[in-house]
Order: C-alpha cells, then sequence, then structure tokens
C-alpha cells in the first residue's frame, strides 16, 4: 500500500466580501508520500491554502462585515496563525501561551479578545502588559479581577459579558439556559452591569455568546445564532450597551476520518434577516457584528501521517499498530473524556463482508490507545504509511504529548505544495524558583 494522501485540487477560490484576497483556483495538494519520506513520521502536514480557501468560503457566507475571530485553542501553530491574521481574522485568544503566538503571527494587541472563565491576575497582567485590551467576562468576578489588573496598569479595558442562556430554535427567550461554568446567567446580567458601573477601568461594550460547538447541521447552527441575536435585542432593552455583538459560532469540521469541509449556503440571508430585524443599526457597525471558530478554518487542513510499526492478529481480530496513537491524536478520547476517537486513513476502503477489519492500535502501553476499529485495509503491512485526514484542529496540541515521553510529532507546513516550515515541539523541564 502506498500513502496516496492527494486531495484534488479546489477550484473553488471566491474572495469573499471581508476584501479578503480570492485563493489561486489550483493549488498543488501536498504530496504525503514523499513527505514521510523527507521528514518521517509521525508527523502533522498542514496545508495553509486550505486555511485559506476555509475562511475566503466563511467569510463569504457570513453578513457583510462580519469580523471572524480564530480560536487559536483549535490550532496554534504559528504558521497557521499568522496565515489567518494575514487574511483578516482576529484571535480569539485564552492564555498568556495564545497571547504570545497570536502577537508572533503579526496580530495587532488591539484585535484580540481575550475569553476564558479562569483568568489568574498574573495572566491579565501579561496580557495587559502586551496591549490586549479586550475581555470577555465570565462572571463578577471575573470582572473585579479584570477592573483590579487594569487600574494596576493605569489602562482602561473594554469587555464583552460572555452570556449563557441564548435561546435556541423557536421565538421565545428561555431565561433558563442550562447550568455552566461559562458566562453569566441571563437573569444575573443586571446586576453584574451594576457591578461594572463601579468599575472605573473596565467599559462594557457588549455581548458575547458561545453556545454550540460542531453543529451538526446549517439549520441548526443558524438556531442558535439567531437565539443569540435575538438574547442580545433583549438585553439591550434591559441596559446591556451593545456596541459589539459576538454571537460565537458552531462552525463544523470533519474529524480524523475523510469529509469535506461543510458549506453553508443560507446562513448569510438568515443572518442578515435576524440581524435587519432585532439590532437595525448592524449595518452601520452598531453594533458590529462578529463570530469566532477553531475548527472550521483549520480542520481540514491537516493530515497525520503515521507508519505501520507492525501487523499481528489475536483471538480472531487484526491489530495494525502505528507510531502515533492517542498521545498524538485525540488524547482527550484516548482517555474517554470524549467520545471515542475513529479515525479512518483516506487509504481505507470497504470491507468485504467476512473481513473483520483492522483495528489502529497506538504505541502506548494501555489498552485505550486504539485510534480506530473495523477497518478496511487488506493487505496493510509493517512499514505503510496511513494517513488520517482532517487533524489540523484538536490534534496535536489537544493531546497527551507527555504520556510515556514518546517523541512529538514533527509538523510540515505546506503552501502551493511546497514546504515553508518543518519544525517539533519539545517538551523539557526546566528548575523553578521557590517563592518566598
Ligand atoms: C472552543 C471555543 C471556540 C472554538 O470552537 P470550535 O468548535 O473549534 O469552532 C470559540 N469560542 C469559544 C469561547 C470557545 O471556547
Amino acid at each position: 500500500m502506498t500513502p496516496n494522501g492527494v486531495r484534488p485540487a479546489d477550484a473553488t477560490g471566491a474572495g469573499d466580501r471581508a476584501g479578503h484576497p480570492a485563493a489561486p483556483t489550483t493549488v498543488a495538494a501536498p504530496d504525503h508520500a514523499a513527505l514521510a519520506r523527507r521528514f518521517g513520521t509521525p508527523a502533522y502536514v498542514y496545508d495553509l491554502d486550505e486555511v485559506t480557501r476555509a475562511l475566503g468560503d466563511l467569510s463569504a457566507s457570513l453578513p457583510t462585515g462580519t469580523r471572524v475571530y480564530y480560536s487559536l485553542k483549535a490550532n496554534p501553530h504559528p504558521a497557521l496563525v499568522a496565515a489567518l491574521v494575514s487574511a483578516g481574522c482576529h484571535p480569539e485568544i485564552t492564555s498568556s501561551g495564545e497571547v504570545d503566538v497570536a502577537l508572533t503571527a503579526g496580530a495587532d494587541p488591539a484585535d484580540c479578545l481575550y475569553t476564558g472563565p479562569g483568568k489568574t491576575p498574573g495572566a491579565l497582567a501579561y496580557a495587559l502588559d502586551r496591549g490586549v485590551r479586550v475581555f470577555s467576562v465570565e462572571s463578577r468576578t471575573d470582572l473585579l479581577r479584570l477592573d483590579t489588573a487594569a487600574t494596576g496598569h493605569g489602562v482602561r479595558v473594554d469587555c464583552l459579558v460572555r452570556v449563557n442562556g441564548a435561546a435556541a430554535g423557536g421565538s421565545g427567550l428561555r431565561m433558563t439556559g442550562t447550568a455552566s461554568q461559562f458566562g453569566v446567567d441571563l437573569a444575573d446580567v443586571p446586576a453584574l452591569l451594576d457591578t461594572a458601573a463601579r468599575c472605573p477601568a473596565v467599559t462594557v461594550r457588549g455581548a458575547h455568546f458561545y453556545s454550540i460547538t460542531n453543529a451538526a447541521t446549517e439549520e441548526a447552527l443558524v438556531a442558535e445564532l439567531c437565539g443569540s441575536i435575538r438574547t442580545a435585542a433583549w438585553l439591550r432593552e434591559k441596559g446591556l450597551p451593545l456596541e459589539v455583538l459576538d454571537i460565537g459560532g458552531g462552525f463544523a469540521a470533519p474529524y480524523a476520518r475523510p469529509g469535506e469541509r461543510v458549506g453553508y449556503p443560507g446562513l448569510a440571508a438568515a443572518l442578515t434577516a435576524e440581524l435587519d430585524d432585532r439590532v437595525a443599526g448592524w449595518r452601520d457597525g452598531d453594533p458590529r457584528i462578529a463570530v469566532e471558530t477553531g475548527r472550521h478554518l483549520v480542520g481540514t487542513s491537516g493530515t497525520l501521517l503515521t507508519t505501520v510499526l507492525d501487523v499481528k492478529d489475536s483471538h480472531g481480530r487484526r491489530f495494525a499498530v502505528l507510531d502515533a496513537g492517542i498521545n498524538h491524536l485525540g488524547g482527550l478520547s484516548g482517555l474517554r473524556r470524549l467520545l471515542p476517537t475513529s479515525a479512518q486513513p483516506i487509504q481505507a476502503v470497504a470491507k468485504e463482508a467476512d473481513d473483520a477489519g483492522v483495528d489502529l492500535a497506538g504505541p502506548l502501553c494501555t489498552p485505550l490507545d486504539m485510534l480506530g476499529h473495523g477497518l478496511g485495509l487488506p493487505g496493510l503491512a509493517p512499514g505503510d504509511v496511513l494517513a488520517i485526514p482532517n487533524v489540523g484542529a484538536y490534534g496535536l496540541s489537544a493531546s497527551l504529548l507527555g504520556f510515556l515521553s514518546h517523541p512529538v510529532p514533527t509538523e510540515v507546513v505546506v503552501a502551493g505544495g511546497r514546504v515553508v516550515s518543518a519544525s517539533r515541539i519539545e517538551l523539557r523541564r526546566e528548575p523553578v524558583p521557590a517563592g518566598d
């Protein structure tokens, strides 16, 4: 078996309304076989052309002028972040490490949105020091901590109130969202605004929603985002300033198996109608509309190349042992904290009826280290290279890199069919001075 890993060149390169350049109409897809020979395995390969296409396509499916935040959580690789920033994306960041990546990638700190439920005074100080000035606040404590940090720095900052309680589906508003560590319950927003009025260094500028992820259908996505728009309009009547309305996301991506990035042909029209109805000034930037996404922009750009180390039969089942496991892909799934990973390499074919297929195991000394089950991979032999597609989001950085101390996979970045960088994260131990 040879790795073919070659997707058909994409011929749709429409530019978008936010003024991002159109992608080239044909670009060579990465040659996975050649890359595996050149850099060894395990290796992640990211195709920057696909990242740019994803942003162009998404921007074209959103209402005119919508700001797109890229959530670095999905993949903080500096080259991907730089490509998205230079194409007009704003970073959505949630740690000191992500501040560093965003700024190194060329982002203006003023364009960053700092989010997350557990911001420490140290992390806030770090971000403020580097010029970040817009924060999503998740609670009264979070707001007061931000005010203290900003006061300490002698700066004023803006905040969005993260709201828990968008009404999904119907047109009514549910005051009772789901219990969550994220955001402020709808009923508690007025009290938070009272607190904010007594915070000298923080100005409330709008609302931030993030209520679903990886929406199964365009319909579900539209229902959720329209619900957030309605909730925001209602909150504005209750006194919430609404210069910025970040309606969140939920844009989908396939994961670790073949599949195409989905499109949203009806989204712009549906959101535009809801915005016209609820927040009429939005066309003049009042409020300014924003969305956030991680996986949709980078998921389809990444492929994991892994070599088969062993093929063995045991009690009627066939196992292929790979040089990549849950330490390199879907680590949280590997520990059953998420649905088990069901990776499917692009080489898999339909099975014969009497074929139990091959189970894909990683190299770790735990029976939980399984990447896929019952796959049609006839003739699989040690030395074969498999390509697991659509792992550009929540791949390497969401895995258990320290578990069993194997080397971290190489990350190869390709653009226009050429390698633009190859690097590897290194985990190393450093002494920490005792604080006394
Ligand atoms: C994780 C997260 C995102 C990105 O989620 P995706 O499913 O990767 O698009 C966006 N916003 C917030 C607040 C998040 O926590």
